[in-house]
């Protein structure tokens, strides 16, 4: 709000609005999308407009919910996709490699911690949502809920 708010986003919000009048815009701390309300939060800050169009390609895709953690990966990977081939240009907005490929790096490295077996190192299965099993020595872990769109924000926060 204020000083801190890009003319970029009071104008794409109203467009994205018109466009895509079944999904609800409501402004927040940070962006994510709500497949249950069909929510995108958005950042009102010149930098959020990329994030935007994310969380905007999360909703027209119909992202809603996932059982495997290499799931929530592929989901990312192909919102950002979305984002940067189909909705930047309708909107004359450029999304940057490097944006996408940090986005999606903190998504890679969670998997990778997530799946490392914490007696041996070997990577383990996912064996339900919550749960990996190391084939090497058997031992089993749970793991925590992760939500779309989050990882990288926490990450900032630090
Ligand atoms: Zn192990
Ligand atoms: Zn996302």
């Amino acid at each position: 709000m204020g000083a801190a708010t890009s003319p970029s986003t009071p104008l794409l919000i109203p467009q994205l609005r018109r466009d895509y009048p079944d999904v609800q815009f409501q402004a927040d701390t940070y962006c994510h999308w709500d497949p249950k309300t069909r929510t995108v939060y958005y950042q009102e800050a010149p930098e959020a407009v990329a994030d935007i169009l994310h969380e905007v390609a999360h909703a027209l895709l119909d992202h809603v919910d996932y059982t495997q953690d290499i799931q929530l990966l592929a989901m990312e990977r192909d919102a950002w996709h979305f984002a940067r081939q189909d909705l930047a240009p309708r909107y004359a907005i450029v999304i940057d490699d490097d944006h996408q490929q940090e986005a999606l790096d903190s998504y890679r490295e969670w998997l990778h911690a997530r799946s490392t077996c914490p007696s041996c190192s070997a990577t383990g299965m996912q064996i339900e949502r919550h749960n990996y099993r190391c084939l090497a020595c058997e031992t089993s872990w749970r793991v925590n809920e992760a939500r779309i769109c989050r990882l990288r924000r926490v990450r900032l926060l630090k």
